[in-house]
């Protein structure tokens, strides 16, 4: 497994969930809960468009697809912007996507084939359906980079007091861990964590098999 693992405890893991609901800015709550509850990966996330939820009666389905179209990118930056254009708005790839060493056209593409998958959220999470609808119903994509949904992670953690740092990924891990805790199997954490091998859900159970 990539990224050194240090997924919160428990109790750090409360705190967080409870100061994200908390949170002023509704794309920090969406970030904070989906990742915890999801444990998408960062790149996931980003590339998330309306198209890919599905509400049912349970809550929601997020359905990744094994590509998507890029639209997350600023166009070019630096000195050269004289004209203050809206960089936000153009359409292209960002910067990971741009920098992919397969990169085809606009696309982004899943980690691996394993990553094609569907994430039930269950109406537990009833905080998190209701921001993924607010968010499908009045966004095209996330508006943020690998760096802003890290941003918003770290800055929940320092409102929740956590005397630590947390990425986006440890929330990944978390999410595993949690699942680990609740007594489900390797198997299962790896199709929900789009693993391409039972090592690293391995990790997340007491008892492996
Ligand atoms: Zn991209």
């Amino acid at each position: 497994m990539t990224g050194k693992l240090n997924p919160l405890t428990s109790t750090q893991s409360q705190i967080f969930e409870t100061t994200a609901e908390d949170a002023d800015e509704p794309i920090r709550r969406l970030v904070g809960l989906c990742l915890l509850h999801t444990g998408l990966r960062t790149g996931e996330i980003v590339h998330m468009r309306p198209g890919w939820l599905i509400a049912d009666n349970e809550g929601m389905i997020i359905e990744i697809p094994p590509e998507e179209e890029c639209i997350g990118g600023v166009g070019p930056i630096g000195p050269g912007n004289k004209g203050r254009q809206n960089l936000n708005d153009r359409g292209e790839p960002c910067t990971k996507c741009r920098h992919s060493p397969n990169r085809e056209d606009n696309k982004w593409k899943v980690k691996t084939p394993a990553a094609i998958r569907i994430i039930n959220i269950d109406s537990a999470q009833q905080s998190l359906v209701d921001l993924l609808d607010w968010w499908q119903q009045g966004f095209d994509c996330l508006p943020l980079s690998h760096r802003g949904v890290n941003y918003h992670v770290q800055q929940i953690a320092e409102e929740a007091g956590l005397d630590r740092k947390v990425t986006a990924q440890n929330l990944r891990h978390t999410h595993a861990r949690m699942l680990g805790q609740k007594g489900m199997t390797a198997t299962h954490i790896m199709a929900r964590l789009g693993y391409s091998s039972l090592g690293p859900a391995q990790q997340f159970v007491s008892d492996p098999k």
